[in-house]
């Protein structure tokens, strides 16, 4: 087989990544850029090593296998485990790519022209979950860029659920009476094809100064409906585990805060950044809810599980929002596959969200029916607690809507007539509505306790 020799540079990172990053340990001397020598022999990989944790029967293992073997041979386990090194050593150019994937020229040329709109940037740990050999890679449509992000790109909106319209102060949306949206930062470790925030992705990174911190602290102070934060981004986790406690720790401070809840894809693309220091940090300031966002089961690695089962067993509770994408789990037995590998690391399917109508997606959108069929296939044939709730987020600030399959085939006033998961046919006497019988005359008190009726008497004899 053909040796294969690809170099990590260093990414050029910019002012706002720095600060990610300011606490970072290592120096550049732990990396040699651009020395490492890469087989591309996946037969010499330990499998124990780099095997999926889930059922995979669906494709041989060589074909799933991780090719962190493959591509990543020469970096040791302290840089690969190192979040830092991974945020790093992102892969964001066309060239870097074609290193890695197959891709001729006149594909290299394409994608260079998509990327000039839309960015590239995979983490060197979600690339080795990739099968470079096969161009309908599930875990490859949603990191790598695809052409009909362009040809298609006509189709949509750029802010689809009009987040500008709710914001209230620079990065805190408030579009719901009990909840925020606090944006921290627009970097994310990877660009996910079928992100709705694509089109902050051109803004260059930003993090949010202490002042823009401060004002919607502020805020959230001054409006004590507000009893849960949802702290969001891009990815929140981005930021070092200092700053991240400097807010948290502030927003814990507000007596009418009760949640806080972070949406955060780094179990999924970079797990080794769940670390011990950031989990015991989280420990301190809880209740705290973490929303990630696996789509497939081949996400659900052994790194991914570790990183898991770290964040609840420092007591915060995982709930899983995942997308519904063309190619990559339009099936239901991708979406049991993968809701059951999720039950197994402790993680509860949360919501499948039909992908949200966004410039450049259109590719990997479905037809809505394809939702409520994929519902339908799991309810009742699986445990209910692996079947989410399939939902619309609207445009235009409209919120979220869950659409069900119709089990009901018809109803009267006394009846229901409905259908099981087996299609079998049930009648269901609907109870009568409770209409409150007549009180005894002795009952109707007035608030000083004497009878209602006494005293109308009483009235009507003194006119
Ligand atoms: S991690 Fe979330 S916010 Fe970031 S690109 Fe992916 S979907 Fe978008």
């Amino acid at each position: 087989m053909k040796a294969a020799s690809v170099k990590l540079k260093r990414q050029p990172v910019c002012e706002s990544e720095k600060s990610c990053l300011e606490s970072c340990s290592h120096n550049d001397s732990e990396e040699p850029p651009g020395k490492r020598s890469i087989s591309d022999d996946l037969e010499e990989e330990p499998p124990s090593r780099h095997s999926i944790c889930c059922d995979l029967k669906e494709e041989p293992p060589s074909k799933v296998a991780t090719t962190r073997y493959r591509f990543f041979r020469d970096i040791p386990d302290s840089l690969w485990n190192d979040w830092k090194w991974q945020f790093r050593n992102r892969i964001t150019r066309v060239e870097q790519l074609a290193q890695f994937i197959p891709l001729s020229t006149e594909e290299q040329a394409q994608l260079r022209l998509v990327a000039m709109r839309y960015p590239l940037s995979v983490t060197p740990y979600y690339l080795s979950l990739i099968n470079p050999d096969n161009p309908d890679d599930p875990i490859r449509k949603q990191a790598i860029p695809s052409p009909m992000e362009m040809t298609m790109g006509s189709m949509g909106l750029e802010d689809p659920l009009d987040e500008k319209r709710d914001t209230v102060v620079p990065g805190l949306v408030h579009r719901y009476p009990d909840r925020v949206l606090l944006v921290l930062t627009d970097i994310c470790p990877m660009f996910c094809r079928h992100c709705t925030r694509k089109r902050e992705w051109r803004n260059g990174g930003w993090v949010r100064s202490p002042a823009e911190v401060e004002a919607m602290l502020n805020y959230i102070s001054r409006h004590k409906a507000v009893r849960d934060v949802i702290l969001s981004g891009g990815d929140p986790l981005t930021l070092s585990t200092r700053h991240l406690e400097d807010v948290i720790s502030r927003l814990r401070k507000i007596k009418h805060v009760e949640i806080i809840r972070i949406g955060t894809r780094f179990p999924v693309v970079l797990p080794q950044r769940i670390d011990n220091e950031l989990c015991s940090m989280l420990a301190k300031y809880g209740p705290i809810w973490l929303n990630t966002h696996f789509n497939h089961v081949r996400e659900v690695t052994p790194e991914a599980a570790q990183a898991c089962d770290r964040l609840l067993r420092s007591g915060v509770p995982i709930n899983n929002q995942s997308v519904l994408l063309r190619g990559v789990n339009d099936s239901v037995e991708a979406q049991t596959r993968l809701c059951h590998a999720l039950l197994r690391i402790k993680v509860r399917p949360y919501y499948l969200f039909q992908c949200d109508e966004v410039q450049g997606t259109e590719h990997l959108r479905t037809p809505v029916e394809a939702g409520t069929k994929i519902i339908e296939g799991m309810r009742g044939h699986t445990s209910g607690l692996a079947v989410p709730t399939f939902v619309i987020d609207l445009p235009q600030s409209g919120g979220k809507v869950p659409l069900q399959p119709n089990y009901v085939l018809a109803q009267t006033e006394g009846e229901l007539v409905l259908r099981n998961y087996e299609e079998r046919v049930f009648h269901y006497r609907n109870p009568a509505k409770l209409v409150p019988a007549e009180p005894p005359a002795e009952v109707l008190c007035s608030a000083g306790g004497v009878p209602v009726n006494i005293l109308q008497k009483a009235a009507a004899n003194s006119g």
